[in-house]
């Protein structure tokens, strides 16, 4: 008997390697029809921003090569995705439609309508767990509730049965005969057609094309460094996954098991504590991911609900200033160049920023997740979210919003010869790392040795961080009252 095609709806899971999805489509028999479909309505205020919409045509592209090389094709469509499927269904005769699952609440209500209604018109449907370890039910308190605590919940996804492996790529795709219209990429225009993207195509270009980004992004040297260098931002001490696993360039599964194969048995115990390091920052991922789906309304909301009474600062000149790296704090305005140019902040910065944004600043951390949302090719609504109400203090097992970084001394702690400070603002590369984080305070000499005008060719500190931080502290009083 002749099986009919099945149709699998590639999303956030762009790639060959361990996918469910594709992998059961394959197994079923008959050919497969892969699909993309440019929807961003489904996703309401939180559609793909700029950098993001510009990393998913650069993953498409890769995701259409290996495709090709599999005898294959991707169908691409823009528009609703129920009424392309249904589109698709007719003009392929496809009997089943398969997807890994997402995770974003808007598209959990999608998919489960286009199920259903699939469903009763006849055809087989089925999703997949593609893109985390464990998915956010199946990891609950003993009284069955959801975590809200980072360790209690990093133990109960060790303690719970193991992800299992990572199933291998797949090599041969089944073939329609007579394929059905598919639009160019070009034509969904991801892409700027202002050409802004140069420092993201500098940054990214080579990183998508290798053939294999985990091998490239962690390897035994690699996590002998990490647990002592994962803070300094000016050392490629992280793995820069972010934005293959936001994507679904990279399985997080195949990551956790080629992690796993690297420091089983290792012989040096860094490599091993570098090991598990790593992997609590993955488990910090599905922590992300089990908040967003047990607590949906955090993405516009604090979880904390005091915090809806913070007495926020609007000023839309402050807020200008921070996005444009020009706070007159060495450290904030090197992370916030770092990401207008290359789509992407080091950790131990954007939790800098973000600080100085909502206490020195004052200003809500909603504005901070959707300038980051625009800018980051990584955006990702389950990490955004949880960072930011770290960051304010407001979220799950959130750093307290009392806890107030100084911009210059963790300036120094992290980046204490000034590299990365010198690398993105260039302005100052001339000072002297005593200096380099200080500049308001360096002496007259040093600083026309160096070139710096301070107040013209490099701001003046827009904020004095002593009086910052006791005003941050009474409006912090205020929502406590
Ligand atoms: P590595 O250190 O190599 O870690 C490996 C992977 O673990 C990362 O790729 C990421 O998937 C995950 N991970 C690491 N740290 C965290 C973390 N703190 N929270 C959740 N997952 C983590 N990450 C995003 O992917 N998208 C975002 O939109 C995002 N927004 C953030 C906003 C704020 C305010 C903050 C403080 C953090 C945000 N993060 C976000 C988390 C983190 O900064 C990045 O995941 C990390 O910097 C990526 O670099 P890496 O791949 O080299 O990390």
């Amino acid at each position: 008997m002749t099986v009919s095609s099945t149709l699998v709806w590639f999303r956030l899971d762009l790639r060959l390697d361990d996918q469910p999805a594709l992998h059961a489509a394959v197994a079923r028999g008959g050919p497969v029809v892969p699909v993309y479909i440019w929807d961003p309505d489904a996703e309401g205020e939180w559609a793909p921003g700029a950098a993001n919409r510009w990393w998913t045509h650069q993953a498409l592209q890769r995701l259409e090569s290996q495709l090709r090389d599999a005898g294959s094709r991707l169908v691409v469509r823009q528009g609703e995705s129920l009424t392309v499927l249904r589109e698709l269904i007719a003009e392929t005769g496809a009997s089943a439609v398969f997807w890994n699952r997402c995770y974003q609440p808007a598209i959990i209500a999608r998919d489960a309508d286009i199920k259903a209604t699939l469903r009763d018109s006849g055809l087989e449907v089925h999703s997949f767990n593609g893109g985390l370890l464990f998915e956010p039910w199946t990891i609950r308190t003993r009284t069955g509730t959801p975590y809200r605590v980072f360790t209690p919940f990093s133990r109960a996804c060790l303690a719970a049965p193991s992800p299992g492996s990572a199933i291998a790529p797949v090599e041969r795709i089944p073939e329609l005969s007579i394929w059905p219209e598919s639009v160019a990429l070009e034509d969904l225009e991801l892409e700027p057609t202002i050409r802004w993207d140069a420092g993201l195509k500098a940054t990214w270009d080579s990183q998508i094309t290798r053939s294999n980004p985990v091998e490239n992004g962690v390897h035994p040297e690699m996590l002998a460094g990490y647990r002592t260098d994962r803070d300094r931002p000016a050392l490629p001490a992280t793995s820069r996954l972010s934005p293959f696993l936001q994507i679904g360039a990279v399985s997080v599964r195949r990551l956790w098991s080629e992690v796993n194969g690297m420091v089983h048995g290792h012989p040096d115990p860094a490599v091993r504590l570098g090991g598990e390091g790593f992997q609590r920052q993955l488990l910090w991922r599905e922590f992300a991911y089990h908040l967003l789906y047990h607590a949906p309304e955090t993405v516009n909301a604090p979880l904390r609900p005091e915090f809806a009474r913070f007495p926020w600062v609007r000023d839309a000149d402050a807020l200008c200033a921070w996005q444009q790296g020009r706070t007159g704090f060495p450290l904030v305005d090197a992370g916030m160049r770092q990401l207008w140019r290359t789509g992407w902040m080091h950790n131990r910065v954007r939790m800098l920023v973000g600080s100085f944004l909502v206490k020195d600043l004052r200003i809500n951390w909603q504005e901070g997740a959707r300038w980051f949302w625009q800018t980051l090719i990584d955006a990702d609504l389950a990490n955004n979210t949880m960072g930011w109400q770290w960051i304010a203090g407001c979220g799950a097992d959130a750093s307290p919003y009392f806890r107030i970084f100084n911009p210059t001394t963790q300036g120094e702690r992290f980046d204490p010869d000034g590299a990365y400070v010198r690398q993105w603002v260039p302005e100052l590369v001339g000072l002297p790392s005593t200096w380099i984080h200080r500049p308001s305070e360096a002496p007259e000499e040093v600083l026309a040795n160096a070139g710096v005008r301070l107040g013209i060719s490099y701001p003046l500190p827009m904020v004095d961080h002593a009086v910052a931080r006791e005003a941050a502290l009474a409006a912090l009083a205020t929502i406590k009252r």
